[in-house]
């Protein structure tokens, strides 16, 4: 009988490394109280976090407005359909991630009132261990350059706070 032998670091052991997680922004119908009366309104945008596949593929999701409740399907990166017959109970909520994280990191998001699309963000990088990875999780823009705190995931859930300074306004 012919011995094989089998390198374990070779094998693709089906884990899921080529997703990736982004925050992206959403356009919706509504405009914000105080764009309302402005020539031409600015739809009012919300931030979601999404994970694209290997094939560049979004993971179909419903996230609801942060302005005025109505719930979107994430077709793609910064594109999305309103949903009219949605059940909101089965929406994911904060407190329906919260549970599965653990408390030192809960408790730092919460500190920092981070949101939802924050806290999806974290369960991504711990469920998939992608250590390494940051999450912004609080920033201000002050004279065209942003300004705050980065949370950085070391390894097994040991996270460390870094301040950070940079000129890109437009990520988010
Ligand atoms: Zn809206």
């Amino acid at each position: 009988m012919k011995e094989t032998k089998v390198n374990l670091d070779e094998l693709d052991d089906g884990s899921v490394d080529y997703l990736v997680g982004i925050k992206h922004l959403i356009e919706c119908n509504c405009v914000l109280p105080q764009f309302q009366n402005t020539k031409s309104p600015l739809f009012h945008k919300f931030i979601v976090f999404s994970i694209v596949d290997e094939e560049n593929k979004t993971q179909e999701k419903n996230a609801i407005c942060n302005n005025c409740g109505i719930v979107h399907t994430i077709l793609e990166i910064g594109k999305s359909e309103i949903t009219k017959s949605e059940n909101l109970s089965s929406l994911r909520e904060i407190k329906d991630i919260r549970i599965g994280l653990p408390p030192h990191i809960v408790n730092i998001l919460e500190e920092n009132q981070c949101d939802l699309a924050t806290f999806e963000e974290v369960e991504f990088i711990l469920d998939n261990e992608r250590w390494g990875s940051y999450v912004v999780i609080n920033k201000d823009q002050i004279e065209g350059r942003t300004i705050g705190k980065a949370l950085i995931f070391k390894e097994n859930s040991i996270v460390k706070i870094e301040s950070f300074t940079r000129q890109d306004i437009f990520e988010i």
